[in-house]
């Protein structure tokens, strides 16, 4: 099994003439490079184009990617959900600042090494911003690679991984392949031609009188993937503390899921009016108002939150005592706090945001 030259050839031909005109492309900028992969990474194209162009716009370089304030940071990074890449991000930039002169190695090895830099992106850094020839192999890469040689194996299982990965490296031995244009070639087949759920446009594909999966009428069944594990449904009361200029929002821990953002506060399972009462006695004497609002939900990749909320008007915010967690901010305070998209429900409610 293994990527024929002349198909790599054809590939790479192919993404010259046919590659859509990203933001991000053809810049040669390891920044810009690492930065759009990242964002791409479990997020749809459509929705990091406008994100990112913001991103570099108001962090230009990794140095001020390195010394931006968390919430700014935690700010531009909304809407993309998976907030760890955004920490991992600055921490990146800051391990390249002290110890890289403030710019991205060339070589995968070091590149590897870096805080949540991952084969992939090591690879994507490597071969698009410096023309090394490694691979850069992501889902969207598997799937072409397992229709092209009809892998029937879990295209999940590592072993799996492994040997498609291996069937590249043929490729990169040609001397006529520029490996950036021939990873992007690969990525960006994955995305417009080579599609998942069994809908490939096979007529278009410049790889397609080598593709066994595409000769055999077995593009439906492959790649093969075993089933994912069900989300977990967690239940959620949200309390929307607030009086006629504040509302009250808490920061969540340093570590887990949404680390360090800011959410509405709430209890970790779904409770009525009287006992959400009793459990606030400590900290809201005097409730003018407890009513309940719309319920909501969302979906993270293994967690599902259904979330039911209350709001709880106040005299005033200011002579509460609120747990150390706990802060108050204006309507408008609250239009540039990083309260992340699981709560928008709540936000087009108040109107606290226009998107
Ligand atoms: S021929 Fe069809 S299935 Fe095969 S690589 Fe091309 S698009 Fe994918």
């Amino acid at each position: 099994m293994e990527f024929k030259q002349e198909d790599a050839v054809k590939l790479t031909e192919w993404y010259e003439k046919n590659h859509r005109d990203l933001p991000w492309r053809d810049t040669g900028d390891p920044y810009h490079v690492w930065i759009s992969e990242i964002m791409l990474q479990q997020t749809r194209i459509e929705a990091v184009i406008v994100k990112y162009q913001i991103f570099v716009h108001e962090l230009p370089d990794i140095a001020s990617l390195a010394a931006v304030q968390d919430d700014r940071l935690m700010r531009l990074w909304e809407g993309l959900g998976y907030y760890s890449r955004a920490r991992n991000l600055k921490k990146c930039a800051q391990v390249l600042v002290k110890d890289y002169g403030g710019k991205l190695p060339e070589n995968y090895e070091e590149l590897v090494r870096l805080p949540g830099i991952g084969p992939y992106t090591a690879g994507a850094v490597a071969s698009i911003a410096y023309g090394k020839p490694v691979p850069a192999v992501d889902g969207n890469v598997l799937r072409i690679l397992a229709r092209l040689f009809l892998t029937e194996s879990d295209i999940k299982d590592p072993h799996t991984k492994d040997a498609l990965q291996e069937t590249l490296t043929p490729a990169y031995a040609s001397e006529q392949i520029r490996a950036g244009a021939f990873n992007q070639g690969l990525m960006e087949l994955g995305q417009l031609i080579c599609v998942p759920n069994g809908a490939p446009r096979c007529t278009e594909c410049p790889l397609a009188e080598s593709c066994l999966a595409y000769r055999e009428n077995r593009t439906g069944d492959i790649p093969f993937r075993s089933k994912p594990n069900k989300r977990k449904c967690e239940e959620r009361t949200l309390v929307i503390v607030r009086d006629e200029k504040r509302f009250v929002i808490r920061k969540r821990d340093d570590a887990g899921l949404l680390a360090g953002l800011y959410e509405f506060p709430g209890i970790g399972k779904h409770c009525d009016p009287q006992e959400l009462r009793t459990m606030l006695a400590l900290y809201i004497p005097e409730i003018q108002r407890l009513h309940r609002l719309p319920d909501a939900k969302h979906i993270f990749s293994h967690i599902e939150w259904h979330m039911q909320a209350y709001e709880v008007l106040v005299d005033d915010i200011r002579s509460l005592s609120l747990p150390e967690n706990c802060i108050a901010l204006t309507k408008e305070e609250m239009a540039s706090a990083a309260i992340p998209s699981a709560f928008r429900t709540y936000i087009d409610y108040y109107r606290l945001r226009s998107y």
